[in-house]
């Protein structure tokens, strides 16, 4: 039985581990939060729950409260929309599946990438293969990884803006759904969704798809994140006011494979404590 029911802050809601594209197990990321003075923490890979354990046994010991949570691959055209899931129900069947559906397009699409990439570079799936934990959700940021190692780029950054940029030869998009569905199945899971870095460098969303995201059940958008920009995020700040929608701030913490860290934006107490009040798929874990 948990000791307390109560949460202390900052609170850092997007983390991710090994089980994507971070860099360290879900103990470790735990451990990094703690060390830059969070206290409450989320673990949200992208696409998979299968963190949430690991990560809330170390939280415990580190007497911090642990915010299961994930970051639901959408797409509207040629643009991708991450959704952060928070206190979803793991078993639920139709998040379940659409997420080993988007898990095994990730790992289909990687094997094309590297395939493509074959032809120009030194690069073979297993270096791939080699940088991915086993059962981890799969993604760009992995070939990166076999590519700095096979020495052809320098860092995650710059086979982002190269090798592997969506303008380029090598780019495959993966299979994601629209946004609108993606909030649904989050809020049929009893999760509570957040639009994540929702005014990065490609602009805003169209308004009236973010109304049609609003309506399925939005609840929230992710202002405090270092790759938004203005003037967008002022369109937004205005619409969480005139709508009294949840703000959160979090750091995208991905070890070192970026060069975000943990605690750099916090979520405010009563916007986690609204987060909490409004999901009914799982419950945080307390110290
Ligand atoms: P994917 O979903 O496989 O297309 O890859 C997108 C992931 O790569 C996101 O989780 C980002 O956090 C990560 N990413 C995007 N750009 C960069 C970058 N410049 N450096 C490191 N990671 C990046
Ligand atoms: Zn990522
Ligand atoms: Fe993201
Ligand atoms: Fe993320």
């Amino acid at each position: 039985m948990p000791t307390s029911q109560r949460f202390e802050g900052p609170s850092d809601l997007h983390l991710h581990s090994a089980h994507s594209d971070g860099t360290q197990p879900p103990a470790e990321v735990m451990a990094s939060a703690h060390r830059h003075g969070v206290r409450t923490a989320a673990l949200t890979d992208h696409d998979t729950t299968s963190g949430w354990a690991e990560a809330a046994e170390a939280a415990a010991s580190l007497a911090m409260t642990f915010i299961p949570g994930m970051e639901l691959s959408a797409r509207h055209e040629w643009r991708s929309v991450h959704v952060l899931a928070y206190l979803v129900d793991p078993d639920e069947p139709e998040l379940r599946a659409m997420t080993e559906r988007i898990r095994s397009s990730r790992l289909d699409r990687a094997r094309i990438m590297a395939d493509r990439i074959a032809r120009d570079y030194d690069l073979v799936w297993d270096d791939i293969l080699a940088q991915t934990t086993d059962g981890a959700t799969v993604g760009r940021p992995h070939i990166a990884d076999a590519l700095v190692a096979r020495g052809l780029v320098r860092d995650r950054a710059e086979a982002f803006s190269g090798i592997l940029s969506p303008g380029g030869d090598y780019y495959v998009a993966l299979y994601a759904p629209d946004p609108v569905t993606a909030v649904g199945l989050v809020v049929g899971a009893g999760g509570v969704p957040i639009i994540a870095h929702p005014a990065g460098r490609a602009g805003l969303l169209p308004a009236k798809l973010m109304t049609r995201m609003l309506d399925a059940g939005l609840a929230g958008f992710e202002l405090g994140h270092r790759e938004n920009r203005e003037p967008g995020l002022q369109t937004l700040r205005e619409l969480c006011r005139d709508r009294d929608l949840i703000v959160t701030g979090s750091s995208d913490y991905h070890g070192l494979g970026k060069p975000n860290q943990p605690g750099e934006h916090t979520t405010g107490d009563d916007m986690v404590a609204r987060i909490i009040g409004r999901a009914t798929g799982s419950a945080p874990v307390y110290p």
